[in-house]
C-alpha cells in the first residue's frame, strides 16, 4: 500500500498536539480535518506509535499506541498474509497469542497460523474487519501449521480450510477433530480472553460434543463468518483508561435459544442493501476518540524490528518511571531514524498529547 503524504496537515497536527486536546478538538471541527477518512490515515501507518501501550476507545471504534508486532515466525506459529501488515497488537495480546501457540503445541496442535491482528496503530481498516481497532483482537486459522515452513509466497496465497457447510451452516464432520475443540478450549481458558467468535456451526458442534467442563463454552460466541478462523478477543488492559470494555457474556453456555436462532432463516436473509457503506468506510477522525489524533501523529520506532515482541518482559514501558516533562528534541530532520536511541516502542512517554518530534507523515 502506498504511503499517504500529508505535507500541510502534518505541521498543523503537530501544533495541535502541542497545544493539547482543546486545540485538537478545534482542529477536528474544521471540515478538511473532520472529513478525512480515518481508515485512510490509519491504513497508511507502517509502524506503531512509539509510546507506552494503551488501547483507546472500543473494539470497533478506536486505535492504540505502543503496539508491538508478533515475529513473522516462532517455534509454534507463522504469520499469514504478511503483506497486510496486520501483525500488530497490544503487547498483552501478542503475549496471549504466543502463549496459546505453545500450549496448543503441547496439546497436540502443531502450531498456529496467525491471521489479522491489527494495523500498527489500529483504527479502521481499508478492507475487512469492523473490529480489530484497538490491538485486542486476533484471528487464528482453524488450519494447523504445516510441518515444513511456509514460504513468503505461500503465506500470501495458501487457502484456509472452510470448516462449515455454507448451506446447512453445520460443521463438516470429516474436517472437525478433537484437536480443534482442544485448541478453542485452551484459548478460552485464559483469563485475559473474554470472548471467542466462531461460526454458529462450530458453536453447535461444541455444544453437541463437549462433555464434562462446559463452563468455557460461555466465551465461545456464534457469529457470521469465522468458518475458517476463530477470533480471539482479550479485555481492556491496565494502563488503558480510555479503553471501553465490552459487555460481559451471559453466564450460561449459550447452547440454548440464542444458538437456535442461528439455525433459522432470519440471520441468513440476503442483505437488502448490500452496497450501503459500512461504518469503517465513513469514520472520520472526528468519530474516533480524540486521543486517536495524537496516536496518529506520534513518532514511530526506528524500524518494525525495534517494535517486535520478543517475549518475556511486561508490556512496553509499564514498569518504567514516567518523566515529568518531555525531554525529547522538538524537531528531527530524519524522522524516526533520527530519533535518539531512547525513543522506540519500549520507551515510556509522559502521555499522549505531549509534543513529540514527528517523523515524516505516513511512517
Ligand atoms: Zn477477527
Amino acid at each position: 500500500m502506498k504511503t499517504a503524504t500529508r505535507p500541510s496537515f502534518g505541521r498543523k497536527s503537530l501544533l495541535a498536539t502541542a497545544l493539547g486536546l482543546f486545540a485538537l478538538a478545534g482542529l477536528a471541527g474544521q471540515p478538511a480535518a473532520a472529513e478525512e477518512r480515518a481508515k485512510v490515515l490509519f491504513g497508511a501507518k507502517k509502524l506503531p506509535a512509539a509510546t507506552s501501550s494503551q488501547s483507546i476507545g472500543f473494539y470497533s471504534k478506536g486505535c492504540f499506541a505502543g503496539g508491538v508486532a508478533i515475529p513473522m515466525d516462532g517455534p509454534t506459529w507463522e504469520v499469514m498474509r504478511p503483506s497486510r501488515n496486520r501483525r500488530w497488537g497490544h503487547p498483552a495480546m501478542i503475549a496471549v497469542i504466543e502463549k496459546l501457540s505453545r500450549d496448543a503445541a503441547a496439546d497436540g496442535w502443531p502450531g498456529l497460523l496467525i491471521g489479522d491482528i491489527s494495523q500498527p496503530r489500529g483504527g479502521p481498516m481499508m478492507t475487512g474487519h469492523a473490529s480489530h481497532q484497538i490491538g485486542l483482537d486476533a484471528d487464528i486459522w482453524l488450519t494447523p501449521m504445516p510441518s515444513s515452513p511456509l514460504s513468503a509466497a505461500q503465506r500470501e496465497t495458501k487457502s484456509a480450510t472452510l470448516m462449515v457447510d455454507e448451506k446447512t451452516h453445520l460443521v463438516k464432520d470429516t474436517l472437525w477433530t478433537p484437536a480443534h475443540t482442544r485448541l478453542l478450549k485452551r484459548a478460552a481458558s485464559y483469563p485475559e480472553v473474554e470472548r471467542i467468535l466462531v461460526n454458529p456451526g462450530i458453536k453447535k458442534k461444541l455444544c453437541d460434543t463437549v462433555k464434562g467442563d462446559r463452563d468455557w463454552l460461555r466465551k465461545i460466541r456464534p457469529f457470521w463468518g469465522h468458518d475458517y478462523h476463530f477470533h480471539m478477543r482479550i479485555g481492556c488492559q491496565p494502563g488503558s483508561p480510555n479503553c471501553k470494555a465490552q459487555e460481559a457474556t451471559p453466564p450460561d453456555d449459550g447452547c440454548g435459544k440464542p444458538l437456535a436462532w442461528w439455525f433459522t432463516e432470519e440471520p441468513w436473509r440476503p442483505n437488502k442493501n448490500p452496497d450501503a457503506p459500512k461504518a469503517r468506510d465513513l469514520m472520520t477522525m472526528a468519530n474516533l476518540p480524540k486521543e486517536c489524533r495524537a496516536v496518529l501523529d506520534a513518532p514511530g520506532p526506528a524500524s518494525a524490528e525495534a517494535a517486535t515482541y520478543h517475549g518475556g518482559s511486561v508490556p512496553v514501558a509499564a514498569a518504567m518511571p514516567e518523566p515529568e516533562a518531555p525531554s525529547l528534541p522538538a524537531t528531527t530532520a530524519n524522522g524516526a531514524a533520527g530519533l535518539p536511541s531512547s525513543v522506540n516502542a519500549f520507551t515510556a512517554t509522559p502521555e499522549i498529547g505531549i509534543p513529540l518530534p514527528r517523523p515524516r507523515p505516513g511512517n
